[in-house]
């Protein structure tokens, strides 16, 4: 029987029991690496509870790239800390603790959360929400940030004017770096969702993350593309792809890293186009020299 989760004071276990069996089935091919189909009933039932709880903004702030399911595996087959989910603030890790450390729990030892740079709302107790909006005079239709939203809520063509489906960003800000002219705004929002509402929303957001993952698999495994690897999930994706599946960890966060530090140099290299600046000169070279060594 499961442990009854709380978010915010409400009681939330009838509709993770309800979702719990079919989150762990027919997953992206991205995911194969965790050979989730091989772990025990029960190691299986404690990932798929934890990533219930997790907000599937899949924005990597845990550092964990390729989303939210691999964060809920890492805590439970590594025993890695349960407080890094960001946006998810102190509910979730509470919530998780409650699976993973019910002693602590109980003597109210959980953990801390990671900060966020959102001040915390006092209704939630998570971080502020925010959404990307695209300041639509200044965006020059490059097509950049659309592989990097993992719910696919930005829509656009080559140098047409892109827009973002408020209604489906998460907030996870991994369109901004990408966007060579910095157009792309974070406002907050302020709403509040009753558990029932959560608990659906994150189970839309996983399924969109996993047609996202889908899509990708497909366009990555298409020869006749030759669209460059952009994403961070894209990266890791090709490397799984082009590894038959067995991904060396070692390299996958190489590749993700280089993938990270090209997209800092190309916007660097673009502001300092425009504008010379001694710091940002200084740090793009330090990003060169860290490139070349990756
Ligand atoms: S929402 Fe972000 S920080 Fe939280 S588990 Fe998912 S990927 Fe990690
Ligand atoms: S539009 Fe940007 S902030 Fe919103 S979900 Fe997509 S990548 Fe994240
Ligand atoms: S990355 Fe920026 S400039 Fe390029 S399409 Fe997206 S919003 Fe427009």
């Amino acid at each position: 029987m499961l442990t009854p989760l709380f978010f915010t004071g409400v009681k939330v276990s009838n509709y993770m029991q309800s979702s719990t069996t079919i989150r762990l089935v027919n997953l992206p091919i991205l995911f194969d690496t965790l050979n989730i189909d091989d772990l025990p009933a029960d190691i299986q039932s404690k990932i798929s509870q934890i990533d219930a709880c997790l907000p599937q903004t899949q924005c990597g702030l845990c550092e964990h790239p390729d989303g939210c399911l691999p964060y809920a595996a890492a805590i439970v087959l590594e025993g890695e800390p349960y407080n890094k989910c960001v946006p998810g603030g102190q509910p979730v890790t509470n919530a998780i603790a409650q699976i993973v450390d019910i002693d602590s729990y109980h003597s109210s030892m959980t953990q801390t959360t990671a900060p966020s740079q959102w001040p915390i709302d006092a209704t939630s107790k998570r971080p502020t929400e925010v959404r990307a909006v695209i300041r639509e005079d200044d965006c020059i239709g490059c097509t950049k940030c659309i592989p990097a939203c993992p719910v696919d809520a930005i829509v656009g063509t080559g140098k047409h004017m892109h827009t973002i489906f408020t209604d489906l960003c998460t907030g996870c800000e991994l369109c901004i770096a990408p966007c060579p002219v910095d157009c792309i705004d974070l406002v907050t929002i302020e709403r509040e969702l009753t558990a029932p509402e959560r608990v659906a929303e994150q189970d839309d957001l996983r399924q969109r993350y996993h047609t996202h993952l889908r899509r990708v698999t497909e366009q990555l495994a298409d020869s006749s593309n030759s669209k460059p690897v952009v994403s961070m999930v894209e990266a890791k994706l090709n490397n799984a792809a082009s590894q038959s599946l067995s991904i060396s960890e070692e390299q996958a966060k190489n590749t993700i890293a280089a993938a990270k530090i090209r997209t800092k140099i190309k916007k660097l290299e673009k502001q300092l186009s425009v504008r010379a600046n001694d710091k940002k000169q200084a740090e793009l070279e330090a990003l060169q020299i860290e490139l070349s060594q990756l």
